[in-house]
């Protein structure tokens, strides 16, 4: 493995991740004069979550939401008590960030050449708002099939240094900072050594490659998150000691999707909407089409809050029936001509629908006829799980060491709009702590020679196991106990079970393809270990995460997080107060 050439930065801001918060943080940064180095496993321009476009995204809208009444005080209270936020788990710090800052943030995409607004528009300011996790409409509908190009463009074009096919394996410590990262190259013999002064996580977070995927397409390709989305993030700071919370909530059933399609259906709303509505096998509804309210309704947010309660309690139904066996449909007959426009329209930006839109357009499927059957999936529960920040910031327990986009904890949900308006949060916290800081001069050959032995077991085992048996292997394991009722008994039989396929994983591979893809694996494994940590350190009921043996969801738990990290080589659970209640104390982080 000497064959691998090691190339060495130095900056004031490294990014992990060049998705939309990774991108949004580096244009903050350069805008405020800070050197910026971006490590990108895939390509930035249509890379992670949002690489094929997002057709909605969220903030508030000052010209619509002043026209309704509703402030941004009203949005910041919507997104804290979202889904009745069992246990008082959302962070109100973090959701305050990213209202206040998101009326201004997103619209400036605008000037990025996206298009918001639209002659047909009813609304003031020529746009087009739709309804998704608040009691009013709160997500712009946007031409955002290039958002992630245009993001790149501006990140370059203002000097932000972005290495594309660096896969991000180690965090370089020194004492109790990280100064920098490690990278390995996809496509070329590479090891890539960052020292930065501060080091962003913006890997997405996604948690959901430990467990089958949810549209019945094979293990190895992802159709609701990129197959990039490992997690890695995640298991990279809490290997350094910063917390990572609420995993405990991953993999729970609360999600359903259309069969053998690319993108998850969401109904009665979502990117169907209004039109799309669910029936079951005899053509009963079960979820009921939407309409849109008239602005000029006196009584408009309370008939609003009144819909959207109502659809909420059908999508619940859906979940039940659908776990019940039933067999039901996705179904637009109700749509009209301008409403079906509205649908093709939205496809052809939202993410991988473009792909169903160009299949269903080939075969001329008139979209009012044919029916789409639905299936359960595994997903997250609304509470976002992520790396632990302090108060009101974006800063990490670890020094130097910061968190974005939807590795953030706790935000009610994740998305777009959350992940552009807090990564530009973080692109100006980190740009000012590195104007405090010197140059780290760390020594980086431990963390290199670290990854380079991982990569001379790999690649000298070369009969061992493909990375897709051991992922295969791992998924099988977690998709019979993850979202299951959770008991000690048979989280410690999990634990062992776990423990036991580790020992026994001998990962080879022949080619960089599948020495990178080996190591993904190598972080499915660490982030399960999280998860199941998380999950026996929860002691009661809360939400979707249900205990056997402690049903009632214990008044204590209200508003603490169960974090967890690495400390010598074993994870440590810890409680952490989302509430803050207590400032930090000795050994409150501990
Ligand atoms: C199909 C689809 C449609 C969606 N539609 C919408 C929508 O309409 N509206 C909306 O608001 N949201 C939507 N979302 C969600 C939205 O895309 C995400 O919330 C958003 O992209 C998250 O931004 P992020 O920067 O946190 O993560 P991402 O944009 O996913 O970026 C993470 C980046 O980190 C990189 N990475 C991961 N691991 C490593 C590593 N070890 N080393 C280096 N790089 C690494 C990835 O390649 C990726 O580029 C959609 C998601 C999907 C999958």
């Amino acid at each position: 493995m000497s064959d691998f050439r090691v190339e060495e930065y130095s900056t004031d801001v490294l990014i992990l991740g060049g998705g939309v918060a990774g991108l949004a943080a580096a244009i903050r940064a350069r805008e405020r004069g800070a050197k910026v180095v971006v490590l990108e496993k895939s390509h930035a321009e249509r890379s992670g979550n949002a690489g094929s476009g997002i057709d909605h995204i969220q903030g508030y809208v000052p010209e619509f939401h002043r026209q309704i009444g509703y402030s941004e005080e009203d949005m910041i209270e919507d997104q804290y008590g979202w889904g009745g936020n069992p246990g008082r788990l959302n962070r109100r710090d973090l959701i305050e960030i990213f209202v206040r800052h998101s009326g201004h943030d997103v619209i400036e995409l605008e000037r990025y050449g996206l298009k918001f607004r639209f002659a047909d528009s009813k609304l003031p300011g020529g746009f087009r708002v739709v309804p998704q996790w608040h009691y009013v409409p709160t997500s712009y509908n946007f031409e955002g099939r290039d958002l992630k190009r245009a993001l790149n463009d501006r990140a370059l074009e203002l000097g932000a240094v972005i290495l594309n096919r660096r896969h991000v394996r180690e965090l370089i410590k020194d004492g109790p900072a990280v100064t920098g990262a490690v990278a390995l190259g996809t496509r070329d013999r590479v090891v890539t050594v960052v020292r930065a002064k501060t080091t962003v996580v913006a890997t997405s977070g996604i948690t959901s490659r430990i467990t089958a995927g949810v549209t019945g397409s094979d293990t190895f390709e992802r159709f609701a998150a990129p197959s990039a989305s490992v997690g890695s993030g995640k298991v990279l700071a809490a290997k350094a000691g910063a917390a990572v919370v609420n995993l405990e909530f991953s993999a729970l059933g609360s999600s359903y999707g259309l069969v053998n399609y690319s993108f998850s259906a969401g109904l009665p709303g979502g990117t169907w909407w209004p039109a799309g509505r669910v029936v079951d096998e005899n053509g009963v509804v079960v979820a009921e089409r939407r309409y849109d309210l008239p602005l000029d309704d006196p009584d408009y947010r309370a008939n609003y809050r009144r819909d959207i309660e109502k659809s909420g309690a059908q999508r619940k139904k859906i979940v039940e029936l659908l776990q019940q066996g039933q067999v039901l449909y996705f179904d637009l007959a109700e749509a009209t001509t301008e409403e079906l426009d509205y649908i093709w329209w939205s496809l052809g930006h939202e993410g991988k629908s473009g792909v169903t839109k160009h299949y269903l357009a080939k075969r001329q499927v008139d979209l009012r006829k044919v029916k789409f059957p639905l299936r359960l999936g595994a997903r997250r529960d609304v509470i976002a799980s992520g790396v632990w920040v302090k108060r009101g910031t974006t800063e990490t327990e670890v020094d130097n060491l910061y968190a974005t986009g939807n590795e953030l904890p706790a935000l009610g949900y994740s998305g777009g709009g959350t992940a552009l308006v807090l990564g530009y949060a973080t692109g100006v916290e980190v740009a000012e702590r590195a104007q405090t800081i010197p140059a780290p001069t760390s020594d980086a050959a431990p963390w290199v020679e670290a990854l380079l032995g991982q990569v001379e077991r790999i690649t000298a085992t070369r009969a061992g196991q493909t990375w897709q048996s051991g992922e295969h292997a791992l998924t099988t394991l977690l998709d019979s106990y993850l979202g299951k009722p959770y008991s000690e008994k048979n989280l410690t039989q999990l634990a062992a079970l776990l423990a036991r396929l580790r020992a026994d994983l001998t990962l080879g591979a022949g080619n960089l393809h599948e020495l990178n893809r080996a190591l993904e694996v190598l972080d499915l494994y660490d982030l399960a270990e999280l998860v199941v940590a998380a999950a026996r350190a929860r002691k009661s009921s809360l939400g979707l995460f249900q205990r056997l043996d402690e049903k009632e969801s214990a008044p204590e738990q209200e508003g603490v997080s169960v974090g967890v990290y690495w400390q010598d080589g074993r994870v440590k659970a810890i409680r952490l107060d989302n509430l803050f209640r207590e400032e930090r104390g000795d050994g409150y982080f501990h």
